[in-house]
């Protein structure tokens, strides 16, 4: 049988218009800021005027840790919220902005796939509201008025060797990772070692996703450390000065987007900060904004649940003041099986023996976000090739883990292929069951917040930290910082930070190789491991094969 690919899918959408979206949620036509006719942006004046409401209640969607073969966290979100609204719920989804570097690197984008779409996924996936373009812009005037800075005399004395604050762009582009910057003579400044990050690692990115409002915004974006003295004291951007402009460049870019899935539901797509040095969530505006407009709002958290849901909860949640109600954990029977050990290239096969293997990751992540106190459902996203065995593996085993799985077929079918999901979440939800608590107190010592993190989320035995880092620890505790969260990055692949142990591993030290401050945003960022800030694009980057065809349409997107 022949698939869709997913832009004919999302192309041959029939689109409402953008007012009756907003109409749903009972947004009037004047608090939305129309970008064409399929997007609108929602106006301060309604985000204000909704405070008082009662919030609706809050599904997380995250998963088991991503494999090659592709798991459907946002194909997931979509179609729960679908499937919510197919039987009869008020529902909205709240997911993250595409960034244009793995667009045109490699193949797939962030609008969801199949019948679970959000359209106009070509304008998703591209610039969209232009909301990246501001943020790189407010992260580059700084970057300027900083080199501008030094070049009028310096009078904060920043060490040039010692500038913390790159550059970013949306684009893959390995060739800036590391620059000379100023060369060229006296009037160019003085020459120093710089360099670029992807605007998604940005720190005004995780600032954004983060603010409440516009005055929170300024007041983080102040907070930001650009530089070192000699003598090692911070300079924040409020001593640069640039906190006011920046906040002027990002003012509309804080207003969260409205566009529609496949089945004309509301759909918030805002933010979207990296998952591994940032929180990786969609922002705090829209998230809590769609609470106060639908009943059940349906968000979607970066990479697997050890990463992205323990942001979430001891991040997003905790910092927004947030309360989910159910979690999601997407499980597909492929995934299972590169778990259990099957190479990618042999995951066609039938193989009940290496799903039932490869199940105990999903198990751990089931205990894990338990251990939140929130109730778990696991999804099974199906995939074509999925056959009934392995299926009936997956459900019997999360059986023996006190929970349920559901097979969710809204990829092939839309919300037809949910209402199982939905009908289950939302009578969870309902109950109030839920019993949130991040698994740390603000007040615990950074170190040993690090420490629970390893220890009850990937289950090693260690944190191994030299006294350099520790005395770092130490230092930010002395200048008030001890109260932040932590925002771990590591490998998505793995508990450990192995990418290549799969599975439920046990007996692993949790080696930290540097700490960062990320004082506007509000974390302290732990890396343990190779952590790319700029990606480079693969041999063959999905670029080659984007263009417009005889029509005038997108062809090569997915
Ligand atoms: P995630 O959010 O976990 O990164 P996505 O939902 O974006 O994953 O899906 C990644 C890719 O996998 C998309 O291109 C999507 O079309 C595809 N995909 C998701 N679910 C299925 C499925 N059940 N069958 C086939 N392809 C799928
Ligand atoms: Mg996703």
């Amino acid at each position: 049988m022949e698939y869709k690919s997913d832009i004919e899918i999302a192309r041959a959408a029939s689109k409402r218009p953008i007012q009756e979206i907003g109409a749903k949620l009972g947004i009037d036509s004047d608090d939305l800021l129309p970008y064409g006719h399929d997007k609108a942006k929602v106006s301060q004046r309604l985000i204000d005027s909704v405070q008082d409401r009662d919030d609706g209640k809050l599904i997380l969607v995250t998963a088991i840790n991503p494999t090659p073969a592709g798991e459907g966290k946002t194909t997931t979100t979509v179609g729960l919220g679908d499937g919510l609204n197919a039987i009869g719920k008020k529902a909205a989804i709240c997911i993250r902005e595409a960034s244009l570097g793995p667009c045109f690197g490699m193949k797939g984008g962030a609008a969801g796939g199949g019948y679970a779409q959000v359209v106009p996924m070509e304008d998703m996936n591209l610039h969209f509201t232009g909301d990246f373009h501001a943020i790189t812009s407010a992260h580059n005037l700084l970057s300027a008025m900083i080199d501008n800075h030094i070049y009028w005399g310096n009078e904060l004395e920043i060490d040039i060797r010692r500038v913390a604050w790159r550059r970013v762009l949306d684009m893959n582009d390995r060739a800036l990772r590391q620059i000379t910057a100023s060369l060229g003579g006296v009037a160019n400044g003085f020459p120093r070692e710089a360099g670029f990050d992807i605007t998604v690692a940005s720190e005004v990115m995780a600032i954004l996703c983060l603010a409440r409002n516009l005055e929170d915004l300024q007041k983080r974006l102040g907070d930001i450390i650009v530089a070192y003295r000699r003598d090692r004291s911070p300079v924040y951007c409020r001593d640069i000065k640039a906190d006011g402009a920046m906040t002027v460049l990002l003012k509309d870019a804080m207003q969260p987007n409205l566009v529609q899935t496949l089945e004309n539901n509301p759909a918030f797509v805002h933010g979207g900060p990296f998952a591994n040095i940032a929180h990786g969530c969609n922002s705090v505006t829209a998230t809590t904004t769609a609470l106060k407009l639908a009943d059940y709002v349906v968000t979607e958290a970066g990479f697997g649940a050890d990463l992205g849901a323990e942001k979430f909860m001891n991040i997003k949640c905790r910092k927004a003041g947030l309360a989910p109600s159910v979690v999601v954990v997407v499980a597909t029977v492929r995934a299972m099986k590169m778990n259990g050990g099957v190479a990618k290239a042999d995951l066609g096969a039938e193989n009940v023996e290496a799903v039932q293997k490869g199940c105990a990751n999903l198990g751990r992540h089931i205990e894990n976000v338990k251990g939140f106190g929130v109730p778990v459902v696991v999804a099974i996203n199906h995939f074509v090739t999925d056959t009934d065995a392995e299926v009936q593996a997956v459900k019997d085993y999360v059986a023996t883990q006190g929970s349920e799985a559901i097979l969710c077929k809204h990829w092939a079918l839309g919300s037809e292929g949910t209402k199982e999901l939905a009908t289950r979440v939302a009578e969870i939800a309902d109950k109030g069951e839920a019993n949130f608590s991040p698994i740390y107190p603000d007040d615990m010592s950074l170190f040993e917040k690090i420490e629970t993190i390893a220890k009850r989320i990937y289950r090693a035995d260690e944190v191994l930290a030299d006294g350099k880092i520790r005395d770092q620890l130490k230092q930010w505790e002395e200048q008030g910082y001890g109260n932040l969260p932590i925002c771990m990055a590591k490998t998505q692949y793995s508990f450990t930070t192995d990418p290549t142990r799969r599975g439920a591993p046990t007996g692993h030290s949790v080696p930290v190789r540097e700490v960062r401050l990320s004082a506007g945003a509000g974390f302290v960022v732990v890396i343990c491991g190779e952590i790319m800030t700029m990606p480079g694009l693969p041999r063959v980057p999905s670029a080659e094969s984007i263009m417009l065809n005889a029509e005038g349409q997108i062809e090569g997107l997915f």
